[in-house]
This record gives structure tokens, C-alpha cells and sequence, in this order.
């Protein structure tokens, strides 16, 4: 019988991302865990639609039995079985973000001793989560570059607030094995995108011109695409690839927020990036822990945890540091912490 964990859902950064990642450690590693005080700090305390989702689906995934699973539940415990591979389908069912219940089953499936299939339905580009092409283009690789075979496609995207995306994610399973990564190396693409769904194309058109002109880039460098969607939705993301790594940064449109100003927000990410020479930007930094943590954890890959260098710590990878550190044998260190640090994932016995 293995213990129960106890998670303070309020800790440290106090939001969802410490209930999805405590939920899939507890489905790979077997423990047991119980979640307490669930985003009790924030507006509307307590499981979202899109949490709620999340959490079913670890449990699903693993065969376990979950409890406290309702909807602004500020508990939730969850005692996991064997993880299955096979063929899933989940559906936030509003336009709570499908990406952030991908987030949570990916490390669990990698675990899997089949390949899987899911199908996500929900939003699929929304502020506060992981958007598509972020996962695609900068997640997705690092995790290939690890040893499974990881892969997503877009069939429709979905925005708050009519949701309806439809993303499936294919998991072909193998030992994680860690990497260095510590130099962005030559710069190979840079792009920005401008989408937009039944608004009009101007919007998109607007974003493109003013990023042009704020960062002096290239036409062919500079595009727009209008995409099918249930409602009006529009987006701006940048890929920055690089020989070593490439890094995806995004503003998302908002109802009554003129689009100058939304591409205006784009262009300080990529202005910030570019002070840098960091590999690794804010949010790509605290999703690497877990694999890479994994990765040491485990140790049945070629190499056992690793190390990055990282433009800025958030309060949300200090967090996800301690969650990681309380399920796995593992210990995270951070070196030099001003400016640019290194965040180094090794065994701890
Ligand atoms: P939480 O706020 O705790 O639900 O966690 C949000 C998750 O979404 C974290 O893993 C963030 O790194 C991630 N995230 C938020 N915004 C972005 C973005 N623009 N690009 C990539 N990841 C993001």
C-alpha cells in the first residue's frame, strides 16, 4: 500500500497547474494524493470546468478512483491504478482550455506501456494556458528529443468564448532520457502569425502591419490566417526557432481590446526575448521541469534529468519545483538567479 500524499492546493502560485501536475506524479508514480484548499485564493475558487476535466481524465487514464471531483470542489483525492494506453476522448465541454487537460495526461500516457490516441475538445488558444502552437512547435520537440514520439493536429480551433476546438494528440511511449539546454544556437525561422475566426480580416491584417513596422521584420516573415471556429476568436503568436530549441509567444484578442494593442503586447514578449540569450522563455521553463524531472526520476532513459537556461523563473515554476520535488526522488537546483538562471533536474539518490 503506498501513502497519501497531502497537497495545499493554495501554495506558492496557488493555481490549477498545481492540481494537474499532483494528479498525474500521483498516476505515475502510484501514490495516492490528496488535494486540499484548491485555487482557494483565486475570484472563484475551486475546480473549473476545465480543472474538473483534467482531473477526471488522470484518473481515467490510470484506472483510478477518484474523489471530490464536482465542479468549484476545493478537494479532490485520487488513488491511481496502472496506466493504459489505448484510445481517449475528452471534452471540457465550455471553452476551458483542451490543452491544459493535454498537459495533464501527456506525462501520465508517456508512462503507458501502448501507444495512445485522444481526442480533446474545448478551447484550444486561450489566455492563461499553453496554446496549440506553443505545444507543437516548442513543447512537443523537447519532448520528442527525449526519446517517445509525440504528435498533435489542429482540426478546429476553439476561443473563449464558444470553445469547440478539436485537437487529437498521438503518445508513442519510450524511456525518458534528459538533455542540456543551455544555448538558443543560430537563429533558423522566425515567424508571426495572425489568426483570426469570424471576425473581420482587418483585425488580422491590422496586427501583421504593426508588428512589421515595430520590428522591422520581413513580409514572408509576417502572416495572417483566418480559421474555422464555432465563434469570433483571434490570436497572435511568434515562433522563434533556433538550431537547439525553438520558442512560440502569443497574444490573445480581446473583445474591446483594439488589435494595435493586442500585437503591441506580442512585440514586448519578443523585445524581452531578444535582450536575452537564454534557450528557454518564462512558461516553456516550467513545463520542462516535469519531463525532464521524470526523466531523472526514473532513470531508465540513456541520461537522468538534465539541465536549462532559463530567461526568468515564474512564481509558477517555483511552485511546480516543489510539487515535483514532494512526489519524485529528485532534486531541482537553481543557479544564479538574476537576470538568466539555470535550473538543474538530477536523481537525489
Ligand atoms: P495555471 O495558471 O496554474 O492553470 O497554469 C497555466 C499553465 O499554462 C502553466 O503551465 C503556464 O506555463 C501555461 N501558460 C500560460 N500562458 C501560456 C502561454 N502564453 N504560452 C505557453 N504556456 C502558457
Amino acid at each position: 500500500m503506498h501513502n497519501l500524499i497531502s497537497i495545499d492546493g493554495s501554495q506558492g502560485e496557488g493555481g490549477g497547474q498545481i492540481v494537474r501536475s499532483s494528479l498525474a506524479l500521483s498516476a505515475i508514480t502510484g501514490a495516492a494524493v490528496e488535494i486540499s484548499r484548491i485555487r482557494a485564493g483565486r475570484p472563484k475558487p475551486g475546480l473549473a470546468r476545465q480543472h474538473l476535466t483534467s482531473a477526471r481524465a488522470a484518473a481515467r487514464v490510470c484506472n483510478g478512483q477518484l474523489e471530490g471531483d464536482e465542479l468549484g470542489s476545493q478537494r479532490l483525492l485520487l488513488r491511481p491504478g496502472p496506466v493504459t494506453g489505448g484510445h481517449y476522448e475528452f471534452q471540457v465541454g465550455s471553452a476551458g482550455s483542451a490543452m491544459l487537460v493535454l498537459q495533464t495526461v501527456l506525462p501520465v500516457l508517456l508512462n503507458a506501456d501502448q501507444p495512445s490516441v485522444v481526442q480533446l475538445e474545448g478551447g484550444t488558444h486561450n489566455p492563461m494556458a499553453p496554446p496549440f502552437d506553443f505545444l507543437q512547435r516548442a513543447f512537443l520537440p523537447l519532448i520528442n528529443r527525449m526519446g517517445p514520439t509525440v504528435s498533435v493536429e489542429l482540426h478546429r480551433a476553439g476561443f473563449y468564448p464558444a470553445g469547440g476546438g478539436q485537437v487529437t494528440l498521438h503518445v508513442e511511449p519510450r524511456p525518458l532520457s534528459g538533455f542540456d539546454l543551455l544555448q538558443r544556437g543560430k537563429r533558423v525561422h522566425r515567424q508571426i502569425t495572425a489568426v483570426v475566426a469570424n471576425l473581420p480580416g482587418n483585425i488580422a491584417r491590422r496586427e501583421v502591419d504593426v508588428a512589421r513596422r515595430k520590428l522591422n521584420w520581413t513580409e514572408a516573415e509576417c502572416r495572417q490566417r483566418t480559421v474555422e471556429s464555432n465563434g469570433p476568436g483571434n490570436v497572435v503568436w511568434a515562433e522563434m526557432a533556433y538550431e537547439h530549441t525553438t520558442e512560440v509567444f502569443t497574444a490573445f484578442g480581446e473583445k474591446g481590446v483594439p488589435a494595435e494593442q493586442v500585437v503591441n503586447r506580442l512585440v514586448r514578449s519578443i523585445r524581452r526575448w531578444m535582450k536575452h540569450e537564454a534557450p528557454v522563455g518564462p512558461h516553456l521553463a516550467d513545463q520542462l521541469m516535469l519531463p525532464l524531472a521524470l526523466s531523472a526520476h526514473q532513470n531508465a532513459g540513456a541520461v537522468s534529468g538534465g539541465r536549462f537556461r532559463t530567461t526568468e523563473l515564474t512564481q509558477h515554476a517555483w511552485t511546480h519545483r516543489d510539487i515535483l520535488q514532494t512526489f519524485l526522488n529528485v532534486a531541482i537546483d537553481v543557479e544564479g538567479e538574476h537576470r538568466e538562471c539555470e535550473v538543474v533536474i538530477r536523481p537525489s539518490h
